[in-house]
């Protein structure tokens, strides 16, 4: 039986395509800007997302690292979502490395609106951290994928920008939540100041984010990057594959969207309840049904079953698609979650 591995869109394997352009990639010592791979993959991710300039760095949590400290002062605060992957998920680093203060916006769906900044913001003292940055999020994980339109951005940026705080746009999933609205990756981040975002989850690369913005702040996240430890030298090898995913990539996420509203389907039909309006992208969350007392008895069934999920919070399960789970797959995936769910429904015995 093969395994469905429905824990994250992390679990992609570098294609075909990608292993070929590894094995042949030109490369130099990228300490010295002399990778020839790095330096295309840079211009074309800056080409891309409509800023001057970009940065390989080797994971998202460092691109967001990286982008807070060449945003901020050191005691400076910023605003982020109480269920931001910048708050919750980078291990504190903004407060361990960056020494920043959060200024939490408590909100399902994340930091959406500009009346969020405002209602954050202080008069000038002594008595307060100075407020530097608002951090968004685009697409919001925790906010089951829900995508942030162009004309929200822009006004949140708006706010922002009036106020003397810089944006930051965490976008992680920032191809999902383009195609997902059918405009380009650079339309959404036109007002933001900077960018972080993957390569490594749908766009299916073994390594590598990138960080994008203006000269002057790619310079100062350059050096940042080697700070903490992210200098590189052949880069190339794994930047081939970061070409492959921005020319083959994207545009195909539209299929893991449409596989996700299908295996909501099937998921309703199961029993459970979704937990947001919407499939906005690439992941499903819904709640446990009643009947199910265990929520990890079901997670044990559905791995006897072949169906891997991560550990769910309370009653709410994740599940997201991925190239690696074509249509079919899909498919083959709720007969699996059917039989998962009986298995884990206690049977209720007549006694005497
Ligand atoms: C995955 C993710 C990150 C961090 O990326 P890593 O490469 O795992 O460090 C940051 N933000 C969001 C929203 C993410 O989903």
């Amino acid at each position: 039986m093969k395994t469905i591995d429905l824990r994250s869109d992390t679990v992609t394997r570098p294609t075909p395509a990608m292993r070929r352009a590894m094995a042949k990639a030109e490369v130099g010592d990228d300490f010295y800007r002399d990778d020839p791979t790095v330096r295309a993959l840079e211009e074309r991710a800056a080409a891309l997302l409509g800023k001057p300039a970009a940065m390989l760095v080797l994971s998202g949590t460092m691109g967001n690292l990286v982008s807070l400290l060449a945003s901020t002062q050191k005691g400076d605060a910023i605003l982020v979502a109480e269920n931001s992957h910048i708050f919750v998920n980078e291990a504190g680093n903004l407060a361990a490395v960056g020494g920043l203060l959060p200024a939490i916006v408590s909100d399902p769906n994340g930091l959406s609106r500009p009346d969020q900044i405002t209602a954050a913001l202080r008069a000038k003292s002594v008595l307060y951290a100075p407020l530097s940055l608002a951090c968004i999020e685009n697409t919001h994980n925790a906010a089951g994928g829900r995508c942030l339109g162009p004309e929200e951005t822009d006004a949140i940026c708006a706010t922002a920008h009036a106020n003397g705080l810089r944006v930051h746009l965490d976008g992680a999933r920032i191809f999902n939540a383009a195609v997902a609205l059918g405009v380009p990756a650079s339309r959404l981040a036109h007002e933001v100041d900077s960018v972080s975002f993957c390569l490594t989850k749908g766009l299916g690369c073994p390594v590598g984010a990138m960080v994008v913005g203006a000269q002057a702040f790619i310079d100062r996240a350059r050096h940042w990057r080697q700070m903490v430890g992210g200098g590189m030298r052949q880069a190339g090898i794994f930047a081939a594959a970061g070409l492959i995913a921005l020319d083959t990539m994207i545009e195909r996420l539209a299929e893991d969207h449409a596989n996700a509203r299908r295996l909501a389907e099937i998921l309703q039909e199961c029993g459970f309840r979704l937990t947001f309006d919407a499939v906005a992208t690439n992941m499903v969350f819904v709640e446990i049904p009643q009947r199910i007392i265990a929520p990890g008895a079901l997670v044990q069934a559905l791995k006897a079953e072949g169906v891997l999920v991560n550990a769910p919070r309370g009653r709410r399960l994740r599940f997201v698609t991925h190239v690696d789970v074509p249509a079919a797959v899909i498919l083959e995936a709720g007969r699996r979650i059917a039989r998962a769910v009986e298995a884990a429904t206690p049977t209720i015995r007549q006694v005497g």
